[in-house]
């Protein structure tokens, strides 16, 4: 790696801030705060935050083909949020049968649709029942599909360079896992594992792939972002965060080449929070010789 210089650019205590996903069109970072239950978007231009509230958890946003309208994931429903009317328009509402789950993590296929996962609220501080996650996939015609079950807790996820590889989180599992794609249908197949994180390092929640097609895996109470080869399922190396409680990133900016990362504040003892003053901002880390891709928006 290069010499990245890291600095925070949304410098507010958000309590979960995650779900970073940048908006080309308007050259701006979009991000949810799940716990404040709100989605956000921050222009490096201006250096203000927008925020509309949900008034439930939002695991995450993603692009619209129509300007100004959003995916968002929050409770168990996915809906289309009109940013200026704060309206959300709901499309599906998803595990009815399990009343203590969320939406979390989400993004968009290469082929437009939306894919995001659930998981349990925790019942009691770092405790969570396994098995109750699950993954799915709202179509262009809004029509759901489970793809994936008896997850732990559905996290990060993104495609391969040639869409023919998944890679999605489950954090409870530590694990990052690779299945197979078929872009046609959308269905996922054959998971294998890709990289189990030393519990020691934290947990590991989002990701994104970049040009070059290596994960960038957020690690949650790791304090840092670990880049994986997917081929060989190796480290390649590991930048450090001045905040333990790294949740996602994604590249953004004019080239793509920076790197944004979400941080978050709930979890952390108030003699914590001292020590981290940073926590719950968002870092911008440039200089790291690496770039993204684009976000594509949902074809629906
Ligand atoms: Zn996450």
């Amino acid at each position: 790696m290069a010499h990245p210089k890291i600095e925070a650019v949304v410098k507010e205590r958000h309590r979960m801030a995650e779900c970073p996903v940048w908006e080309e069109k308007a050259g701006q970072l979009l991000f949810v705060d799940i716990n404040a239950g709100t989605v956000c978007r921050w222009s490096p231009l201006s250096g203000d935050v927008q925020t509309v509230g949900l008034g439930d958890r939002v695991g995450c946003v993603a692009l619209h083909g129509q300007m100004g309208s959003y995916v968002v994931a929050s409770g168990t429903r996915l809906g289309l949020l009109d940013w200026d009317s704060a309206q959300v328009q709901w499309l599906a509402w998803l595990d009815r049968d399990k009343p203590h789950n969320r939406f979390n993590d989400g993004k968009v296929d290469p082929a437009g649709r939306f894919v995001a996962g659930t998981m349990p609220e925790a019942s009691a501080p770092g405790v969570w029942q396994p098995g109750q996650g699950s993954l799915y996939t709202l179509y262009a015609d809004h029509l759901v599909v489970r793809q994936l079950d008896r997850l732990g807790i559905s996290n990060g996820l993104d495609w391969s360079l040639d869409h023919r590889t998944f890679y999605h989180v489950d954090s409870l599992a530590y694990a990052v896992q690779a299945y197979d794609y078929h872009l046609q249908t959308g269905s996922v197949e054959n998971p294998r594992l890709l990289y189990q994180l030393p519990q020691a390092q934290g947990m590991p929640d989002g990701l994104c792939v970049d040009a070059t097609g290596m994960l960038w895996v957020a690690c949650i109470d790791g304090g840092s972002i670990i880049r994986l080869d997917p081929q060989t399922g190796t480290r390649l190396c590991t930048l450090e965060l001045p905040v333990s409680r790294v949740t996602s990133c994604c590249f953004g900016g004019p080239d793509y080449s920076e790197l944004y990362v979400t941080s978050a504040a709930d979890g952390l003892s108030r003699e914590q929070l001292q020590w981290e003053p940073q926590a719950g901002h968002v870092f911008k880390v440039t200089g790291l010789g690496v770039r993204g891709l684009a976000s594509r928006p949902f074809a629906g």
